[in-house]
């Protein structure tokens, strides 16, 4: 098949086209705008190979989307394009907004526009899969679950507009009757994770020496999900999912954040000990909370595993171990981005 993969430069986007070219015989062009959440050397692995390509531009551009269309001709649109962190929604909404719901506006208009001039049988093995997020469920308390039926109460800019991302795919696939998919996951983590996100922060912050900042009491509790498993999933779900459908993808791994931080000091602390001897935990940090912090998030992804028959394949220790040791192994694809974009600072403080 051939697979149009938007986003394809960031973190989960080349997880999925690394494991599209590695382990299928699938075509991929990679449309992204890079951003500075888009690394192109995450894709190095794949971009050798003849079954790749790739274009840089933005999805809010209807020109570009429908000029690559139309020259690239995919039977699968995997859409993973997007403003993807909470922290930077706080401190400036108004690219989510364009990104995550225009784009998407002008990914659905050009899909439409392009798969009605198909074929019939091409027109019935198209589809258009939007990659969305568990956060547009909102918060739960210390029970239950989110669902596929779970009602949408998304809380930070971020997820409210993903949330309106998803709605608009819907609405094309009842109105007009494109082939969409949906899939609301949890947090990811593995390798190539940008430095500013939870886990990889903490690794480069502790081989660093600084403090590793924890919000709050680091009770809030997200369900991580290794993503390699996710882009596992990911193709399950355009290759064999239902079109009309949304499937909910997790780890199975509630983890409070506190216990993420100290899994990884203490692998760290036997993969590289502190030259001092101390434990990494020392360099744990209270800080204030992120505003809005949803409490918990936790997936039933009953559905994916009954009709796809897809689960995680490593648990949350394999997966962190993993991570860790490929962090330690691959200092100069972070050392780069840290000198070239971001160097560690707080993201997401609301201020008066
Ligand atoms: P990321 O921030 O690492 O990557 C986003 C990519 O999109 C980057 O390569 C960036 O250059 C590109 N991009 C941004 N704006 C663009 C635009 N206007 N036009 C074209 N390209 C643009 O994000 P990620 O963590 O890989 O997440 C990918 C998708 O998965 C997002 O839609 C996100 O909402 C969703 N998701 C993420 C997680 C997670 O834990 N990271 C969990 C569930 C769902």
């Amino acid at each position: 098949m051939r697979i149009l993969v938007t986003g394809g430069a960031g973190f989960i986007g080349s997880a999925l086209v690394r494991r599209l070219i590695e382990h299928t015989g699938h075509e991929v062009l990679v449309f992204d705008k890079l951003t500075y959440a888009g690394v192109l050397s995450s894709l190095e692995p794949a971009a050798s190979n003849s079954r790749y390509s790739f274009i840089q531009a933005d999805i809010c551009d209807a020109d570009a989307v429908s000029q690559a269309l139309r020259e690239f001709k995919p039977d699968i649109i995997a859409h993973l394009a997007a403003e993807s962190h909470v922290d930077r929604s706080i401190d400036g909404p108004s690219a989510f907004i364009q990104t995550n719901m225009v784009g998407t506006f002008v990914m659905l208009n050009q899909a439409l526009g392009y798969w009605r001039d198909l074929s019939e049988s091409q027109k019935a093995a198209f589809r258009f899969h939007h990659i969305s997020t568990d956060e547009v469920f909102g918060s739960l308390g210390e029970d239950g679950f989110f669902t596929e039926a779970t009602a949408y109460d998304p809380r930070s800019p971020y997820s409210a507009s993903k949330a309106g991302s998803d709605h608009l795919v819907r609405a094309w696939g009842h109105t007009y009757g494109l082939p969409v998919l949906v899939t609301n996951c949890s947090n990811n983590y593995g390798p190539y994770h940008f430095p500013e996100k939870l886990i990889p922060l903490i690794i480069i912050r502790a081989l660093k020496g600084e403090p590793l900042p924890v919000y709050g009491d680091g009770s809030n509790v997200r369900d991580w999900l290794f993503v390699d498993d996710h882009a596992r999933a990911l193709q399950a779900v355009f290759e064999t999912g239902e079109p009309g459908e949304t499937y909910n993808v997790g780890g199975n791994a509630e983890r409070k954040n506190i216990e993420v931080v100290t899994a990884i000091c203490s692998i760290l602390d036997r993969l590289h000990p502190r030259d001092d001897g101390r434990a990494y935990a020392e360099q744990i940090t209270y800080v204030a909370d992120r505003p809005g912090h949803d409490h918990r998030y936790a997936i039933d992804a009953s559905k994916i595993s009954a009709e796809l028959g897809w689960t995680p394949s490593v648990t949350f220790e394999q997966g962190i171990e993993h991570t860790v040791s490929w962090y330690l192994d691959n200092q100069d694809w972070w050392q780069g981005i840290l000198d070239a974009r971001y160097s560690t600072q707080r993201l997401g403080v609301v201020h008066d």
